[in-house]
């Protein structure tokens, strides 16, 4: 087993480019099976994935019922593309609109940053086609994380993601979100009047209006460090978007199916946004797929007979049959097990256990979260808010990654702030689970004071 895990990694090493990170051999597990929150790699040792990969296996692990539909739907149609359609597509379509409240038509495709550029490029297109031709430009927030394409890069808010691959697309500006932990609440203020909501209308207002087409946002800032906004702040954007007649781009990727307690994020604030993305969880990542929903009205500007009045926009795997019906059956799995109410409460007796457990201790600066998409922010003090350097962050996350559990570390680099635990387990973490991954945090953690004295 051994050798063969060597040599293994040793092709690796040799052959595969892995995303994001220096490569460590040493780090670098081959994981060759998982089941529930559980992931086996080549050595036999057993994990428990508390970040769903990369915040997306929501049902878990292992669900043959989802092997099952995708071997089916093989056998059936293996392939069409979407120039014409196919019924995998047509009922995920329906489905979709049934459970966003409103009427919304979708365009499918593979990966969340794709659904985001599809969003921008029918905001660019949608004011053209209304005549308003002179709105192109998109506000989103910094520290938000929109995607890996020159446009999705341009949107996201994290300056050491984007340097070194510039010049990227134009036309995007940004403004501060709220970060409740540094810029606490001010209750008695109206929504409207607040420093992060002003940042948006006042962004819209010296921009000129007339030039701006949408507002993307993630309802909950995820890779940017698990930023909650405050309960009334989407509805306040939402309606500066209305005034200004701006359309508002929700960008549900991780939010989505359930992370936050419900079916997707924006339905924790009462809004009802023009565009929603999504990806990751609308198949808990057994086939890639995206989709991009948009408001008919909205839709409804694209039908013109004239050659340019259509979205020229073709995409070669969007809405693949068998992403599409293993889809459907992730979303029936998500219903039928209550996993969105399951989130909600696992996710509060988390928040509730790790506050009593480390809120005293003396590098814990914040918990917060929704549902079970959770944050624990590191300071090296607590009066200042100063962010724990980074080797001690990753001092925590290997210790646990010792002890078998996989954690996530989120924040920007280039202000020193990647000092956020992250926690996003699969929605089906069971009560036992549950305490496991505690213990292990709540550990790893109390060994922050021995390591930092000595
Ligand atoms: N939006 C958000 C909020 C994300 O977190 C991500 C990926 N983590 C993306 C978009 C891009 O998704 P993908 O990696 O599937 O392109």
């Amino acid at each position: 087993m051994a050798e063969h895990h060597d040599d293994l990694l040793e092709k690796d090493r040799e052959y595969v480019w892995h995303s994001m990170k220096p490569y460590h051999p040493e780090r670098t597990i081959i994981v060759k099976r998982a089941e529930g929150v559980w992931i086996t790699d080549s050595k036999n040792r057993k994990y428990l994935d508390a970040m769903s990969g990369l915040w997306c296996v929501n049902i878990g692990y292992g669900r043959k019922e989802l092997a099952e539909v995708a071997k089916k739907q093989m056998e059936e149609l293996a392939y069409f593309p979407l120039t014409q359609s196919h019924s995998p597509a047509i009922e995920l379509a329906e489905k979709l609109n049934n459970m966003l409240d409103g009427q919304y038509v979708i365009f499918f495709s593979n990966s969340g940053s794709e659904a985001n550029e599809t969003a921008i490029k029918i905001a660019r297109q949608y004011y053209h086609q209304i005549g308003q031709s002179t709105r192109y430009k998109i506000l989103s927030r910094y520290r938000s994380y929109h995607g890996n394409t020159l446009a999705t890069l341009a949107a996201t808010g994290q300056a050491e993601r984007k340097y070194k691959f510039e010049p990227l697309a134009t036309g995007f500006i940004h403004v501060m979100p709220p970060d409740l932990y540094r810029h606490p609440l001010q209750e008695t203020i109206n929504p409207r009047e607040r420093r992060e909501t002003k940042a948006i209308e006042e962004a819209i207002t010296w921009e000129m209006k007339e030039t701006v087409a949408a507002v993307i946002m993630e309802p909950i800032i995820s890779g940017g460090g698990i930023l909650l906004p405050p309960e009334d702040y989407l509805k306040a954007v939402e309606e500066i978007c209305r005034e200004n007649g701006v359309l508002l781009i929700l960008d549900e990727v991780i939010c989505g199916f359930g992370r936050t307690g419900k079916p997707f994020g924006f339905m924790n604030y009462g809004i009802q946004p023009d565009i929603i993305t999504m990806a990751k969880g609308i198949t808990s990542g057994y086939l890639p797929l995206a989709a991009t929903a948009v408001k008919k009205e909205i839709y409804d500007q694209f039908k013109g007979g004239e050659l340019y009045d259509y979205f020229r926009h073709i995409t070669t795997f969007g809405g693949h049959p068998a992403s599409c019906a293993v889809a459907l059956e992730n979303l029936n799995i998500l219903e039928q097990e209550k996993l969105y109410q399951r989130s909600h409460k696992s996710g509060k007796q988390i928040l509730q256990i790790l506050k009593q457990r480390l809120l005293h201790t003396p590098y814990v600066g914040h918990i917060r979260g929704k549902g079970l998409l959770i944050g624990i922010e590191l300071v090296s003090d607590k009066k200042l808010k100063t962010p724990l350097d980074v080797p001690y962050v990753n001092e925590v996350i290997s210790y646990c990654f010792e002890k078998g559990l996989i954690i996530g570390k989120n924040g920007a680099t280039v202000a020193g702030f990647n000092n956020v635990l992250t926690l996003a387990p699969p929605l089906t973490i069971s009560e036992q689970e549950i305490q496991f991954l505690l213990e292990i945090l709540v550990q790893s953690i109390d060994r922050l004071e021995n390591l930092i004295k000595s």
